[in-house]
C-alpha cells in the first residue's frame, strides 16, 4: 500500500507516518521548504523511520505540483493534513488561511479527480466547525456555525470534499476531529504552551505562563489515538464523515492546574478577568492572563459524541485527560534535561 501525507511536518503527520510505516505502507510526505530548511516534526522521528519516508518538496497551493504528484505516484490513500491550523493566526491572516485551507484542499480534490480517481482521500476537518455550540455533546448532525476564518475555511473544505464525493463518486472522507495534543504539538497551541511553561518553571525559570481565556471549554485527546481513527475511516467499504473526540470536557484552567500538579505545585486562583493570576502555595505567580491571547470571537463548549466512530469503526480514545497532560509535561522536562 502506498500513501501520501500532506502536512507530514505537523503533529498529526508525525504520528500518522509512524502508524502507516508500522503497517507496512510506502509513505510519501509533502514538505514545503522554509528558509532554514527545518523539517518540523519529521526531524523528531527516529532515524530508522525518517529515512523510510519519501519526501516531495512542494506547496498545497500549487495545483500543478499536486496533479503531477498524484498522477505519478497514484497512491491508494492520501491523508490531506496540511493546513494553516492555528485559529488565532487565522484572524490576523484570513486570506492566507483561505488560500492554504480552501485552495489547497480544492487542489487535492482536483488532482484526485483528474489524475488518480482510485485514490482514497482523508480530509482533516475540525470541531471548530461547531463554533460556540449550545447543544452538548456534538456529533455529525450538530449544526455547523463557524466563528473564525480557520473554521470557515475548514467548512469550505468539508463541503468541497462532500461535493466531489457525491458528484464524481470518489472515496473521500471527512474526519471531524476535536482537539488532539501531544508532545510534538506546536508551541503556539495552549496545551503545549502550558506544558513547556511548566517544564521551564520546573527548571527554575520563574517566568509565569501567559494565557488567554482560562474558562474556554475543550475536548482534548491524544494525537496518536486520532491518527488511528483516520486510518480506520479509510478502510471502510464506503466513504463517510466521522467525529472523533473523548467525550470529556475540560477548561484551560483545569489543564494548567493538572500540569502544575505533575511537578508538585498546587495552583490557587486570585482576581478575575485579565487581572486573574494563578499562585503557588508559597505565593509565587505561576499563571497570568493577557488580553493578547483572547480571540476576537471565542469558540468553545466542545464535547464530542463519538458514538458513530465507536459503532462503525470500533474506535475509542485510549489516552484520557490526566494521562495526556502528564505525558506532555514529562516529555518537555525530559527534552529540556537532554539539551
Ligand atoms: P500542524 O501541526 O499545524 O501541521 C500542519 C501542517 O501543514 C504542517 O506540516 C505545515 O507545514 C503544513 N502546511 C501548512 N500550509 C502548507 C502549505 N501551503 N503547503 C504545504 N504544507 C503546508 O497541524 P496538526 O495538528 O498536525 O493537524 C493536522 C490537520 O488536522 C490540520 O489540517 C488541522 O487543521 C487539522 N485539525 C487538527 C486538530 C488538532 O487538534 N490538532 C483538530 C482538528 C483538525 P510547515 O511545517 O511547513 O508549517
Amino acid at each position: 500500500m502506498k500513501a501520501v501525507i500532506t502536512g507530514i511536518s505537523g503533529q498529526d503527520g508525525y504520528f500518522l507516518s509512524k502508524l502507516l510505516l508500522s503497517k507496512g505502507y510506502e509513505v510519501h510526505g509533502v514538505l514545503r521548504r522554509n528558509s532554514s530548511m527545518t523539517n518540523g516534526t519529521v526531524a523528531h522521528l527516529p532515524e530508522d523511520i525518517r529515512k523510510q519516508i519519501i519526501i516531495h518538496y512542494g506547496d498545497i497551493t500549487d495545483g500543478n505540483f499536486l496533479s503531477n504528484l498524484l498522477g505519478k505516484e497514484r497512491p491508494e490513500e492520501i491523508y490531506h493534513l496540511a493546513a494553516q491550523s492555528f485559529v488565532g493566526y487565522s484572524f490576523q491572516n484570513a486570506l492566507s488561511t483561505y488560500d492554504a485551507n480552501i485552495g489547497g484542499t480544492l487542489n487535492v480534490c482536483n488532482a484526485i479527480k483528474d489524475y488518480s480517481p482510485d485514490t482514497r482521500m482523508y480530509f482533516a476537518a475540525t470541531s471548530e466547525l461547531f463554533g460556540q455550540p449550545k447543544e452538548k455533546p456534538q456529533n455529525e448532525n450538530t449544526p455547523f456555525l463557524p466563528r473564525s476564518p480557520y473554521a470557515v475555511s475548514k467548512l469550505a473544505g468539508l463541503w468541497t470534499v462532500r461535493t466531489y464525493r457525491d458528484a464524481y463518486k470518489l472515496y473521500m472522507t471527512n474526519g471531524i476531529l476535536f482537539n488532539h495534543e501531544s508532545e510534538v504539538r506546536g508551541p503556539e497551541f495552549v496545551t503545549r504552551k502550558i506544558s513547556l511553561g511548566v517544564a521551564n518553571i520546573y527548571r527554575g525559570s520563574g517566568m509565569p505562563i501567559m494565557l488567554g481565556n482560562l474558562d474556554a471549554k475543550k475536548d482534548w485527546g491524544y494525537a496518536e489515538d486520532y491518527v488511528r481513527g483516520m486510518w480506520l475511516m479509510m478502510q471502510q467499504d464506503y466513504p463517510d464523515d466521522f467525529v472523533l473526540g473523548t467525550g470529556e470536557q475540560h477548561t484551560v484552567r483545569e489543564f494548567a492546574e493538572e500540569a502544575f500538579r505533575v511537578i508538585g505545585i498546587n495552583i490557587t486562583w486570585k482576581g478575575s478577568g485579565v487581572n486573574e493570576v494563578g499562585l503557588s502555595d508559597d505565593g509565587k505567580t505561576m499563571v497570568k492572563v493577557s488580553r493578547d491571547f483572547y480571540r476576537p470571537l471565542e469558540s468553545d463548549n466542545y464535547m464530542a459524541d463519538y458514538s458513530k466512530a465507536k459503532n462503525k469503526l470500533g474506535w475509542e480514545p485510549r489516552v484520557k485527560f490526566r494521562e495526556l497532560v502528564k505525558l506532555m509535561v514529562e516529555s518537555d522536562i525530559k527534552r529540556m534535561n537532554n539539551e
